[in-house]
């Protein structure tokens, strides 16, 4: 049986994703059940399971993350106006896929940085 995450068969095209960004090093899709106009997931290809599991060689290719979206939300057109960048940590951070994700959030005010619920 496979061990890969949901996203590295992403990462595979092995099941189906609106990928607009992809790389030797990353990867950039729609979010399935997006919570704003503009709602994409990027990732590293490498599965690092959380943020618990970042380390110094893993640097370079987080950096790249933020470069990614930076070129994605002028691609959206999203950059004037701002959006947010979320990477939920464990179960208090409200991490459902364990391969560690960068959510870029745009095209309405996004609102509150925290909720309570
Ligand atoms: P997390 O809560 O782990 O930070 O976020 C996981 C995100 O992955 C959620 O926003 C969820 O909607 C998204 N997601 C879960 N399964 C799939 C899928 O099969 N395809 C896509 N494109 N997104 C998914």
């Amino acid at each position: 049986m496979s061990e890969d995450t949901l996203f590295t068969k992403i990462v595979n095209r092995e099941i189906p994703a609106d990928i607009l960004f992809q790389d030797d090093r990353a990867t950039a899709f729609r979010d399935i059940h997006p919570q704003a106009p503009t709602h994409i997931l990027i990732i590293p290809n490498k599965p690092i399971p959380t943020v618990n599991d970042v380390t110094e060689d893993d640097e370079a290719v987080l950096g790249h993350l933020f470069v990614v979206a930076a070129k994605l939300a002028e691609q959206e057109g999203i950059s004037e106006n701002g959006y947010r960048l979320i990477v939920n940590c464990g179960n208090h951070g409200g991490q459902v896929v364990f391969h560690l994700h960068m959510h870029l959030l745009g095209g309405r005010p996004i609102g509150r940085m925290v909720s309570r619920s």
